[in-house]
């Protein structure tokens, strides 16, 4: 039995008004364990359907999806998803928001209590626990749609742009968290982002997408230190591979206009 996360051929069609958009098309991916793979992307790549497929929230039209052998057909625990923005319970504190996911799982009170305390402070949020999302920043809300996903401890964390709408210091410090996060738990992260400098910081491997349809058009290993601080932002290593992978995402885009 194959462990991890497995794509084969999977494409994925939509029909709107009568016709039939191909959004992506015939995609191989795995992720071992462990990996930590970002995708990027132009706009209308499909990153964000691919993400909805792993998470079993639509199907595919064509190939098949894979978590530790047994196929996806839907939602479940094992993968946890955050969206791209906007998703917290309006009503609920954050220590409810970041309960949610738990109170569906078959857990006594004490492990939800300890879950809930243990991801609050791994996403610097102990003191905020009784707020509402509304008295909270950008930040501090992306930080809770993290540590909700997390509380369920997923073998497989799916983030779609989750800082796309921060300001450059917030996405800074959420990319370290991030990166702190995956090395704390061990957790498959599979994270797609249009911001490649993001993707190169962030991933041990960076998919390309291609547009229309949506297909891979190529894996960049990404040899960088497994220790990374935001420094090696400017290290000349990481300056050419940044370049490299942003004339890939050009190429791609550009076939199509
Ligand atoms: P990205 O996240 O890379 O911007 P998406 O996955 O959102 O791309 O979209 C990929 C393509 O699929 C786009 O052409 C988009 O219009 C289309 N698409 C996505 N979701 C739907 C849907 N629910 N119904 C119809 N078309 C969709
Ligand atoms: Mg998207």
């Amino acid at each position: 039995m194959s462990t991890g996360l497995s794509l084969s051929g999977v494409g994925k069609d939509f029909r709107v008004r009568g016709r039939t958009v191909r959004a992506l098309d015939g995609i191989d991916l795995v992720a071992a364990p462990g990996d930590f793979v970002c995708v990027v992307g132009a706009s209308g790549s499909g990153k964000s359907t691919l993400l909805s497929l792993v998470a079993g929230l639509i199907p595919p039209t064509s190939g098949e999806i894979q978590l530790h052998g047994r196929p996806v057909t839907g939602p479940g625990p094992d993968r946890g998803l955050v969206p791209q923005a906007g998703t917290l319970y309006p009503w609920r504190t954050v220590e409810r928001n970041v309960a949610f996911g738990l109170e569906l799982l078959p857990l006594d009170r004490a492990e939800r209590a300890r879950r809930v305390s243990w991801y609050l402070a791994e996403t610097g949020l102990a003191g905020l626990r009784k707020s509402l999302p509304r008295q909270l920043s950008g930040g501090q809300q992306q930080r809770v749609a993290i540590a909700r996903a997390l509380a369920c401890e997923p073998e497989v964390l799916l983030l779609d742009e989750p800082f796309g709408a921060l300001d450059v210091q917030t996405k800074e410090d959420m990319q370290v968290l991030v990166r702190q996060v995956w090395q704390d738990t061990g957790t498959t992260v599979l994270m797609v982002t249009h911001d490649v400098e993001e993707a190169v910081f962030l991933g041990q491997r960076v998919i390309v997408l291609a547009c229309d349809p949506g297909r891979i058009a190529a894996e960049i290993p990404v040899e960088l230190a497994e220790e990374r601080g935001l420094d090696v932002k400017r290290s000349a290593g990481f300056l050419e591979l940044r370049a490299s992978v942003e004339d890939l995402v050009r190429a791609y885009h550009a076939q199509v206009r």
